[in-house]
């Protein structure tokens, strides 16, 4: 039996890559053999640079800065990837933002914009990926959802229903799409140190880290070796999943 280890061939987009788990992402798409198309809502200099180590890899990298939550930039967006990378086969869902607060003291326009970046701009991501892929018979779509998806989080009720959003959505999708080919999965990390956690005061950060049974904060690059995997044909047989990367929080 073989089984195929590598993405040489595969043509990436991966959104919100400019900076945290999105940038690790990009980067190891590449290492494993894909070239990447790095999108981003305001900060193209930082795509360039993560650009600029998926060519160190000998990959085809671009920049394609765009709002994921506006429905025509979204779709000029692949467009351009597939117009100058080729057909996309794998979409990574990652943008994020967080506007956290108690409920009594929640906007709802900080509701809006939240569910607004995670799930209709999962929504139009993977819609315009879709309808290309189901042509094609072939394509991987991988979610970021989180824990807080799974299990909720006092604070976070606009962020917890647009993750756990994104579980719903991720196995529709993958009953609409798997008799064409198209797989499509969900990542729920834990806790993972970049710019959206750093924030948070070092007591709880001992609290999570005190409930993680590996008792540690995850990397980026812990997050984007899982999403290589679902991504390869060694996941051929795996759709419809949630895969926590959380060091065992979401138990
Ligand atoms: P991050 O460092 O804050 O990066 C988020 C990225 O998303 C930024 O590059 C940001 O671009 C981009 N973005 C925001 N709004 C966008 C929009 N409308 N269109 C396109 N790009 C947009 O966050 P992270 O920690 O790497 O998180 C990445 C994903 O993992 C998110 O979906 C997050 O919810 C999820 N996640 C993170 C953790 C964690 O512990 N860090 C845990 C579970 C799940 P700008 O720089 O231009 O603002």
């Amino acid at each position: 039996m073989t089984i195929e280890l590598d993405l040489n061939g595969a043509v990436a987009l991966v959104t919100g890559a400019g900076r945290g788990i999105g940038r690790d992402i990009a980067l190891a798409l590449a290492v494993a053999g894909a070239d990447v198309a790095v999108n981003d809502l305001a900060d193209e200099a930082a795509c360039a640079a993560v650009v600029a180590g998926v060519e160190e890899c000998g990959r085809r990298g671009l920049v394609v800065m765009a709002d994921v939550s506006d429905e025509q930039q979204v779709e000029a967006m692949v467009v351009r990837v597939e117009d100058e990378l080729g057909p996309l086969s794998v979409v990574v869902n990652n943008a994020g933002i967080t506007r956290d607060n108690v409920v009594m003291m929640m906007s709802a326009a900080d509701f809006d914009a939240v569910v607004a970046t995670h799930l209709r701009g999962t929504f139009l991501v993977s819609k315009a990926a879709a309808r290309r892929m189901f042509r094609r018979r072939a394509g991987s779509i991988i979610n970021m959802s989180s824990v807080v998806g799974r299990r909720g989080n006092a604070g976070q009720v606009n962020y917890a229903a647009a993750k756990a959003g994104i579980l719903g959505l991720t196995k529709s999708l993958a009953k609409e799409l798997g008799g064409r080919g198209v797989r499509v999965n969900a990542i729920a990390p834990g806790y993972i140190d970049t710019a959206m956690t750093q924030a948070l005061p070092e007591e709880a950060r001992k609290l999570i880290v005190d409930n993680t049974p590996l008792r540690a904060i995850g990397a980026p690059a812990d997050v984007a070796d899982a999403v290589v995997f679902l991504a390869s044909p060694r996941a051929r047989f795996i759709t419809g999943v949630t895969l926590p990367v959380d060091g065992g929080l979401g138990v």
